[in-house]
């Protein structure tokens, strides 16, 4: 008895050294996970919280996408100087004329795709990687490309830091899809198409499911459904609004 005690208070004795020891190692590792982590304190935690009470009201989404936002520090995909706003249900620009899309967008877009753990799904405009955190919440084997060379690159290093190493990224052009890792379950576009990807289509499993805003002059959220090898059923959602789809690759 009196030797536990004694271990007891060794342990407490030793506590705050440990604990300075941890503070110490997330200062000196910079951009890690960690310190990350720690960036995402109690407080936006709460404003996270708040914000999924928001879509909810707003019935943007279903019970498991919300669960998956709920899990992604959305701050952390936008630039620090607008940290404060992360949780309004506002879209931001992240660099290379581009924005991270509204929240609510993305609860929507994410809940018509209606994709299940394990689906292999194409996400096309990559952009902040935030839309494809929310994805890789839900469980899918998830491709996405971008077209701009600078995000691609910023993008790509932040998944990695936060834990989402198994997300495939690529540079590319959209419009082409991945033909070498098609079939895919569901493709996601969220960057508006003046017309339908025809190559994207193709990509599209029997069954499978691509979301995609779609319209030249006004855009509207289409969902369209691969019935057969040459048939495919179209569904609309409302108007929307994406920065454009548009082809080729740019390098910085
Ligand atoms: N999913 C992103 C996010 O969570 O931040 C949204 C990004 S923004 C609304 C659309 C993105 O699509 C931009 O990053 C843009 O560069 C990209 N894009 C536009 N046309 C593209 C194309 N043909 N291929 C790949 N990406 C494209």
């Amino acid at each position: 008895m009196t030797k536990g005690v004694n271990i007891c208070n060794r342990f407490l004795d030793l506590v705050p050294i440990y604990v300075e020891r941890w503070f110490w190692l997330l200062s000196i590792s910079g951009d890690s996970i960690f310190a990350r982590m720690i960036q995402d304190g109690f407080r936006q935690q709460g404003l996270r919280a708040r914000l999924v009470q928001e879509l909810r009201r707003k019935e943007a989404g279903n019970e498991r996408v919300w669960e998956a936002m709920q899990r992604v520090p959305r701050h952390l995909f936008l630039d620090t100087s607008f940290g404060q706003f992360a949780y309004r249900d506002v879209a931001f620009p992240i660099g290379a004329g581009q924005t991270i899309s509204q929240p609510s967008t993305v609860a929507r877009q994410t809940a018509l795709l209606g994709a299940e753990p394990g689906q292999r799904i194409l996400e096309v405009g990559t952009g902040s990687g935030y839309q494809a955190a929310v994805l890789a919440e839900l469980g899918v084997e998830l491709y996405s490309i971008e077209r701009q060379s600078a995000l691609y690159s910023s993008t790509r290093g932040l998944l990695q830091q936060l834990g989402y190493q198994g997300i495939k990224l690529f540079l590319g052009d959209g419009y082409e899809g991945l033909p070498r890792e098609a079939p895919f379950d569901g493709i996601l576009v969220t960057a508006g198409a003046a017309v339908l990807p025809q190559e994207l289509l193709r990509q599209l499993k029997v069954g499978g499911l691509m979301v995609v805003p779609l319209g030249a002059k006004v855009q509207t959220m289409t969902r369209i459904r691969r019935l057969s090898e040459n048939d495919f059923e179209q569904e609309t959602f409302g108007e929307c609004a994406f920065v454009p789809m548009l082809g080729g690759i740019v390098r910085r």
